[in-house]
């Protein structure tokens, strides 16, 4: 958003769109201080009360009530009753910007999104998210309904695929979201622990058709240190150990720009080691839930140090190849020489070279940070053999919603 002039102070003005509306009174009988009044054309928010605390989002039946509006003059009560549908938005929908409601959550989807260079965009055709529906001060509650390891390594990589029932509440999610937990207990300063993200790996409608859960692909990092003791991350290894049956605090949904094209004709480009596959299983799982297919296919560049350390190995196996084409990776099998996913991508360049000249292409790189700078070199070698500049097409796929980094 481009700064304010001097001395305009900002604000986030909550607002119901008319337009969606069905005048439910669902929001207005939630809302604990009485900020939601409404007359025979509208339902409205009052900017003098409303203080942001969310407790009305959850239950909309429609998500009219969740628009955020930054303005430097919030628009009065009569203009609300007179409208029959939003003003124009002044400027880009809250999202993970730092001007986002969960300002902790949103710094850490802003610094995993920093290799897409610049203000992410959402696809032109993904559905509008609902974020920060649940904060740190009134979470939402879900209970452990499975946890198990994905990983067949015997004392390697330990990833875990953890299922989580929200039960009555809505927690709705859209493929390529994040939620956000907070460990137990509090750091070595002594303060509550700060909160971890995890991407949602499972589809929008869960595990299952229509059941109310998520999944989430969980990593437990256990890295040795110099003088000898083992790192184990406190989030990781607490989400990996819980029980089934746990109970634990959720917050989010978060992120509003790594998500996946609803258009059945584009094709998806994805690129990822380790828990950077989380999302993609979502977006594959839904695309193939929907038997819509269209023209548009997914190609998943996948890399790991063996089949056994890849999550998910064994269901990949299944996914149809017209749906997915798959390049499952590996650099440390005892014989074969190592190969890396920007390996797999420089032999598939005919193929990812012609994908970067169609308009309707969408890439996505998810993983640790260190995978970004050889991604970045084979697309640009790619590019350049197809006579395409990598660097202009990054651009304007960027601008456009086409192009999409989540790396942590
Ligand atoms: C948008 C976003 C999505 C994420 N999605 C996932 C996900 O789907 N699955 C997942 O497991 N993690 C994911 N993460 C990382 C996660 O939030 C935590 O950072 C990670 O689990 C480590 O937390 P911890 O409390 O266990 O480690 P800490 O106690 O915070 O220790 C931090 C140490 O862990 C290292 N570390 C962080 N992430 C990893 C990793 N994945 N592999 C190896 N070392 C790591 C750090 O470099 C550091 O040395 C995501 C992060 C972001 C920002
Ligand atoms: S809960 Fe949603 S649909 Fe119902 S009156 Fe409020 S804004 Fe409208
Ligand atoms: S966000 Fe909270 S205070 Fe504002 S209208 Fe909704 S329930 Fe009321």
């Amino acid at each position: 958003m481009d700064a304010p002039p001097a001395g305009v102070t900002m604000l986030k003005q909550h607002l119901i769109d008319p337009e969606i509306c069905i005048r439910c009174n669902t929001c207005e009988a939630t809302c604990p201080i009485g900020a939601i009044t409404h007359d025979a054309n509208n339902y409205v928010v009052d900017p003098g009360k409303c203080n942001a605390c969310m407790d009305c989002v959850a239950p909309c039946p429609t998500g009219a009530i969740d628009n955020w509006f930054v303005v430097a003059t919030p628009f009065s009560l009569e203009e609300q009753f007179s409208w029959r549908e939003l003003p124009p938005r002044p400027a880009d929908p809250p999202s993970e910007a730092p001007d986002a409601l969960d300002e902790e959550a949103a710094a850490l989807i802003a610094a995993a999104h920093a290799g897409a260079e610049g203000r992410a965009r959402p696809p032109a055709s993904a559905s509008k998210p609902r974020i920060n529906l649940f904060n740190r001060a009134s979470p939402a509650r879900a209970r452990v309904s499975g946890n198990y390891r994905i990983t067949r390594s015997p004392g390697g990589t330990d990833v875990h695929h953890l299922v989580l029932d929200f039960g009555a509440v809505p927690f709705p999610v859209l493929e390529g979201q994040s939620i956000g937990v907070i460990p137990p207990g509090t750091d070595a300063l002594g303060r509550p622990h700060a909160m971890r993200l995890y991407s949602v790996s499972s589809p929008r409608d869960g595990e299952r058709p229509n059941t109310n859960n998520l999944a989430l692909t969980v990593k437990r990092v256990a890295e040795p240190r110099p003088d000898g003791t083992i790192l184990r991350g406190v989030a990781s290894n607490w989400l990996c150990d819980l029980p089934v049956g746990a109970e634990i605090e959720v917050m989010g949904p978060f992120g509003a720009t790594f998500l996946m094209p609803d258009d059945p004709e584009t094709d998806i480009v994805m690129v990822c080691t380790g828990t950077g596959s989380a999302p993609f299983r979502g977006f594959t799982e839904r695309r193939r839930r929907l038997r819509q297919w269209g023209r548009g296919r997914m190609y998943l560049f996948f890399g790991a140090r063996t089949p056994e350390e890849l999550p998910y190995f064994g269901p990949l196996q299944k996914v149809p190849g017209e749906l997915l084409e798959r390049h499952l990776v590996f650099s440390r099998v005892p014989g074969r020489p190592k190969q890396y996913v920007q390996d797999r991508m420089r032999e598939e360049a005919a193929t990812l070279g012609t994908l970067l000249g169609k308009p309707t292409t969408h890439l996505y790189v998810c993983g640790l940070k260190g995978l970004e700078r050889g991604v970045e070199e084979a697309l640009t070698d790619i590019a350049a053999q197809a006579g395409l500049d990598w660097p202009a097409i990054r651009s304007a796929m960027r601008a456009e919603g086409r192009y999409h980094v989540e790396t942590y």
